[in-house]
């Protein structure tokens, strides 16, 4: 049995014992046996962010294409028959969407619209429309771990607050009467999970008849039932998203308790539809000479505008249908994935690293034992064995090579990331200052996560899931023993190498142009000459691309010819190479045009000029399938004006970058990729080569990993040097082929075992070159001798990084030149080699 078999079956048993408190839970087997031929899109994929969407079914994409293909439908404002047909369905589809919440069409509307956040912002829009006449503004009451989209309604109220749940209990039990306000809730947290109590509704109804509750269902009805059986107690505005229950169509509902629906008539704004009279007149109308009077029946009557969605609604019809048929009810599906979730949750916090610490803080106050507190979605971080936090950054890109798919950052839930991420406002305020940005890639500032991972699950999950998740987590999270590639496994033989390669990179992210053997080539404060000075942009967002996603960049294969001074650019699909001039002074450049573009390089702003010419955007657009074009970044000596700080070890020092990563030089050591490729050889994976790091220069080193201890590197021929900034940073794009574009797991899943220090994967050495002599450029060539000049351990500048903690190698850590991660920066009190 291998390891993996060995996991599951410990889990199921395990699963069995939860799946006793839930009689209706065990359809394991059922969807076990149906995945394959209705999800085929999850074949080899193990997907855990149901909370984001869960996913549709093969049958029910084919029930819907079939029925548009053999059915005329037609705009459903018309009276034709096919119009009709068209009206028919929709009004169906209202009810069935009803009966899914045991709400009574005689109490209850649905009024169609794009998702649960449109759903929320027509009742936002109706609130703060109040006539006059009744008193202006509103009052907005919001519980504290709501998602975004319920958090923007406080820029329309006039008075609004936060609530933890305490606070919410208390004020739906306390009386009042002369107020006018709006109070919203999650049933379910899309962060947490946790769920909250449907009952609020009624309790503040009862207790503050001028309050209205418009509660968000989106995360609760993924995975669970939702009963509006009793009007009076019901909440008066209910918002959701159909593609989470369902996976399609792409719809979003807000249903509307009758007896509450007169404040949503105040809306200003009408459009098609939505009136019974209207005139062309632009002054001011009168109480008694209307320009327009708004519908007056049923909710949907009024607040549909337009045309509705029509066929997404026929294509909900069916998905109704579809589900049930291969769930049975909510309430089955609600049990499976509470017994999942339960079991992933007992997993993760059972999970103890070699010296007893726990690896992971679970953000909820509930267990999910307590299927009214709470669902089947999860938000971590995980720990390492000395208690530091793992950046969540990290675990989606180490989960992404291994093919499972999960959520991090903050969520779209500001008030839950500040409470469990013990964040301050004013700490909140800082990290924005120091470049925080929601999306981004920054997941540690100042010793606390910015966010969290989710994972969250759904109708279609099974044991393999979990299973799948947990062996994830045991790999790479869980340590069990103390280990590290540290140099003093290698004492140097000897303290001179040569370069056995050198390669730029002229378009970024595209292939590499190796420099042949015979050529000297220049080099100066910025780089090689011509690295990384080019870059494809995508017309669309005006983005600089990069090889993380679009792989097929690889194969774009730029050659310099300093004879001819070109830039030629061959790739597969296109018959004739494309040229572009080198020299920026040709007038042959009249085709290039300056374009701004906000395009960001590693969190940068950079401005590029991008060639705007047919010809060449199309060729690129060919080649990739992908509306872009080449850009330049003008090669100024001041390298355009982008900087890395060098605080390292020169006192003066901001070196000009251009489009280059995160420093001027990369440099590797061939010889450290041989141990990685050893221990991938044991393991069967695929063995890589030097390529995929993607290094300027590459030296056959005395010793693998020698390079972390090397402080100057002498180039004898040109009597000029290399001095060294710090360790590489790595992410999963060392896991495309760069001869073919394809990804495989190795080497980053390796690379992470044994090269992770302070939580981040590094391989090769930043480097910025010195020259001697005034010119400032210097050349050099492949096979020149260097001489290496290594950091003196004995004196160590302790105030330049740090050290891999166990035993006193010299794994230098540079915790201040790192611009572009303050992470790297403010997470480096304790530096520690992972134990695997
Ligand atoms: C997904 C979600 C939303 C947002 O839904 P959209 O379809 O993006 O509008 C809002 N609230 C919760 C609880 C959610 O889970």
């Amino acid at each position: 049995m291998t390891e993996y078999t060995v996991l599951k079956a410990g889990l199921k048993k395990q699963l069995e014992e939860i799946e006793r408190l839930y009689p209706d839970a065990s359809y394991n087997a059922q969807v076990e046996e149906f995945r394959e031929q209705e999800y085929p899109q999850l074949n080899g994929i193990t997907y855990l962010d149901h909370a984001a969407t869960t996913l549709y079914s093969s049958s029910l994409i084919d029930a819907v294409s079939s029925d548009l293909k053999k059915t005329l439908f037609g705009n459903p404002h018309s009276l034709s028959p096919s119009s009709l047909e068209t009206t028919r369905r929709i009004q169906d589809t209202r009810v069935r969407v009803l009966q899914l919440f045991n709400a009574d069409p005689e109490h209850f509307d649905v009024v169609f619209c794009g998702n649960t956040t449109a759903a929320i912002k027509l009742v936002a829009h109706a609130f703060a429309a109040r006539p006059n006449n009744v008193g202006s503004g509103f009052q907005y009451k919001v519980h504290e771990d709501s998602h975004t989209s319920l958090v923007g309604i406080r820029q329309m109220a006039t008075d609004s607050q936060a609530l933890s749940s305490y606070q919410m209990d208390a004020f739906v039990s306390s009386k009042g009467t002369d107020e006018f306000g709006l109070m919203a809730y999650p049933a379910q947290s899309n962060m947490t999970g946790q769920r909250y109590p449907l009952s609020w509704a009624g309790t503040l109804r009862q207790n503050r008849p001028g309050w209205y509750t418009l509660l968000d269902a989106a995360g609760l009805v993924t995975t669970s039932p939702l009963d509006l059986s009793n009007v009076s107690t019901a909440p008066d505005f209910v918002a959701l998203s159909f593609y989470k229950i369902f996976g399609y169509p792409d719809l979003g509902g807000l249903i509307v308790r009758k007896a509450s629906s007169s404040i949503l008539q105040s809306r200003k704004y009408f459009g098609g539809g939505t009136v019974s009279f209207v005139m062309n007149l632009f002054d001011h109308p009168s109480n008694d000479l209307p320009h327009a009077v708004r519908k007056s029946g049923d909710p949907h009557e009024y607040l549909e505008d337009g045309t509705v969605p029509f066929h997404s609604i026929i294509a909900l019809d069916h998905a109704i249908s579809n589900h049930s048929r291969l769930y049975g009810n909510f309430k089955k599906i609600s049990q499976h994935t509470q017994a999942l979730g339960t079991l992933v949750f007992k997993s993760l916090k059972a999970r103890k690293h070699v010296n007893g610490a726990s690896i992971v803080d679970i953000y909820t106050d509930n267990h999910p034992s307590h299927l009214t507190s709470q669902g089947a979605t999860f938000a971590f971080n995980l720990r390492k064995s000395d208690g530091s936090l793992v950046g969540f950054n990290d675990v989606l890109k180490l989960a992404s090579v291994r093919d499972i798919h999960l959520r991090t950052g903050g969520l779209c839930n500001p008030g839950g990331v500040m409470k469990w991420m013990d964040l301050s406002a004013q700490e909140m305020r800082k990290n924005f200052a120091e470049g925080k940005r929601c999306g981004d890639e920054w997941d540690l500032m100042n010793g606390k996560p910015t966010g969290a991972v989710r994972v969250s699950l759904g109708a279609m999950s099974t044991l393999d899931d979990v299973a799948r998740f947990i062996s994830f987590i045991d790999e790479f999270y869980v340590e069990k023993t103390v280990s590290c590639i540290a140099t003093e496994l290698f004492p140097p033989s000897s303290n001179t190498t040569k370069i056995s390669k050198i390669s730029i990179y002229p378009i970024k992210s595209c292939a590499a142009f190796d420099i042949p053997p015979s050529k000297p080539w220049k080099i100066m404060t910025q780089g090689l000459e011509y690295d990384r000075e080019f870059c494809l942009i995508h017309q669309g967002t005006g983005k600089v691309m990069d090889m993380k996603m679009y792989p097929k960049m690889a194969l774009i294969r730029p050659f310099i010819d300093l004879k001819t001074q070109t830039l030629s650019i061959s790739c597969k699909q296109a018959s004739t190479a494309l040229r572009i001039p080198l020299d920026e002074s040709l007038p042959t450049h009249s085709y290039l045009i300056t374009k701004k573009c906000n395009s960001k390089v590693c969190g940068d702003t950079v401005v590029v000029q991008a060639y705007s010419e047919k010809r060449i955007s199309e060729w690129f657009s060919d080649a990739l399938g992908v509306p872009c074009t080449i850009a330049r970044y003008p090669s100024a000596p001041d390298g355009g004006g982008r900087y890395m700080k060098n605080h390292l070890r020169q006192a003066n020092g901001e070196i000009p970058i251009a489009l280059r990563n995160e420093s001027p030089i990369l440099i590797v050591n061939r010889k450290s990729l041989d141990p990685i490729n050893e221990v991938i050889s044991t393991t069967g994976g695929k063995l890589s080569d030097i390529s995929v790091f993607r290094s300027n220069i590459i030296v056959d080193g005395p010793q693998p990993f020698d390079e972390d201890k090397w402080l100057e590197l002498g180039f004898r021929n040109s009597n000029s040097t290399i001095q060294l900034l710090g360790p590489c940073r790595r992410c999963h794009m060392i896991c495309i082929d760069q001869a073919t574009s394809e990804r495989s797991p190795e080497p980053f899943v390796t690379l992470s075992k044994l090269r992770t220090i302070n939580g981040k994967i590094y391989f090769g050495q930043h480097a910025t070159f010195i020259c001697d002599s005034d010119e400032q450029t210097g050349s050099i060539q492949i096979g020149d001798e260097v001489d290496i000049n290594y950091i003196d351990l004995d004196t160590s500048d302790t105030d330049s990084g740090e050290s891999c903690s166990s035993g006193n190698t010299a794994i230098t850590v540079d915790t201040t030149a790192d611009t572009a991660e303050p992470a790297v920066k403010q997470e480096a009190a304790r530096t520690s080699c992972i134990l695997q």
